[in-house]
């Protein structure tokens, strides 16, 4: 046997493993759908070495050919789709189907031509570097990622250029005199070994870009809070040192909000859980409004909340006008439960600004203590280091101070 064909076999083994494990990514991440569009680009791309290896040892050249040749120029335009669905664009599946129906109409028109000859090994290529090209334009659609990004848009740049040398690699090494003889060719052995190597690069690279996706989605989901969609407090303790350090470096404040809805217990009591539940959500949704997109609301648990917020104005009024604004804002947002038709709610807190050398913990300790004298001081008011609030003007309608049960059951008598 020549040493093409165990480089077929080698090369069928291969594009099956990416097979296997492309399918067992999809499955255990079934977000990562890209992960299935790769899995059948290596599935078309398994089929073209395996193909070839039929053509050496049955009768059947001319269907073979064809299958091997569509499954080829298939699998990297399956593949420029998968690069194209993980960087969230529209796949263009219908423009793809096109330019393989417009590639087999090339290699037909192609078939019967002299081979060896500079024109029909270009013909023959040439499906092949346009599919490579759409696959390079699609990685370079891909945002974060930066090195695996640029890892895999080389790969791609090289598959191109890779078909436009084959050619006159054929030309000079011989494809065989037939397509049966193609395997016992030098071509079919420098060919085999160049393009395996690139589309396993290809397929290693890619695998990495889902993976990596994959685990940054899983720590996201881990650090979000399901009910609110806000930051969970696992979240708080991994970005809040940077927020800290970086209001550090770059000399500008930082202030934690720490939020405690008051008789919250009551809302539940009276309206029911889900009722309660829906208060939580507006009342997140309220802070995700406040946040600016440096800032960071944070459900800390049950109806508490806190609000990291940097203030790169670098304001040192002494009535800390950002505070001041930030607590007035929450107060009329909450005012307008109401016509939300809401359970209109209160809320006691504290905002503490850090102080030199203080670490998130003891920021949001004083905030959380600011949060508690705000309790004891009645509630319905947000503390400042600096001034106490709420300003005077605003006039909430209170919460009733009675226990009373369930509102709908005394509605029904
Ligand atoms: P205070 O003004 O002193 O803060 O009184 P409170 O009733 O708000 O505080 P307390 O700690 O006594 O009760 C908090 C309530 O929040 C009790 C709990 O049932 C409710 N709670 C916690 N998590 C959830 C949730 O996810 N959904 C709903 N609906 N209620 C929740
Ligand atoms: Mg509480
Ligand atoms: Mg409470």
């Amino acid at each position: 046997m020549s040493a093409a064909v165990y480089a077929l076999v080698a090369n069928s083994c291969v594009a099956a493993l990416f097979v296997v494990t492309y399918g067992l990514l999809a499955l255990s991440y079934s977000r990562q759908r890209a992960a299935i569009w790769f899995m059948v680009s290596y599935l078309l791309g398994f089929l073209t070495p395996f193909s070839q290896l039929l053509i050496h040892f049955t009768d059947h050249v001319l269907l073979f050919s064809l299958i091997g040749y569509g499954s080829f120029l298939g699998s990297i335009l399956v593949m420029a789709v998968g690069i194209r669905v993980f960087s969230g664009s529209p796949p263009h599946t219908r423009l793809m189907l096109l330019l393989w129906m417009a590639g087999m109409a090339l290699r037909l028109a192609t078939m019967h031509g002299t081979r060896c000859t500079l024109p029909y090994e270009i013909a023959f290529q040439l499906p092949f570097a346009g599919a490579s090209a759409l696959a390079l334009v699609a990685a370079r659609r891909i945002r974060q990622h930066g090195l695996i990004r640029a890892l895999i848009s080389g790969v791609f740049v090289v598959i191109f250029a890779h078909f436009l040398i084959k050619p006159f690699m054929a030309v000079a090494l011989g494809t065989g005199t037939t397509a049966k003889a193609y395997a016992g060719s030098l071509y079919a052995i420098a060919s085999q070994i160049s393009t395996g190597v690139l589309l396993v690069a290809a397929g290693l690279f890619l695998m990495l870009l889902v993976i990596q996706k994959a685990l940054e989605e899983t720590i996201l989901d881990a650090e979000t809070d399901p009910l609110t969609g806000l930051t969970n407090r696992r979240g708080l303790y991994r970005m809040g040192p940077t927020m800290l350090a970086e209001a550090k470096r770059d000399g500008h404040a930082l202030y934690a909000l720490v939020l405690d809805l008051d008789h919250f217990k009551r809302i539940n009591d009276r309206h029911g859980h889900a009722m309660g539940d829906l208060v939580l959500v507006a009342f997140a949704d309220v802070l995700h409004r406040l946040a600016t997109p440096d800032a960071l609301a944070v459900r800390m648990g049950g109806e508490e909340f806190t609000l990291l917020l940097p203030d790169r104005g670098g304001t040192d009024h002494p009535l800390d006008n950002r505070a001041v604004r930030l607590s007035r804002a929450i107060r009329s947002a909450l005012e307008s439960f109401a016509d939300r038709n809401l359970p209109v709610v209160t809320v006691s807190g504290g905002i503490a600004r850090q102080e030199p050398g203080e670490t998130i913990d003891s920021l949001i300790a004083r905030a959380d203590q600011l949060a508690y004298r705000a309790k004891r001081l009645g509630r319905n008011r947000i503390l400042n280091d600096r001034i106490d609030m709420p300003a005077p003007e605003v006039v909430l309608r209170p919460v009733p101070v009675e226990t009373g049960g369930d509102q709908r059951a005394r509605a029904r008598g």
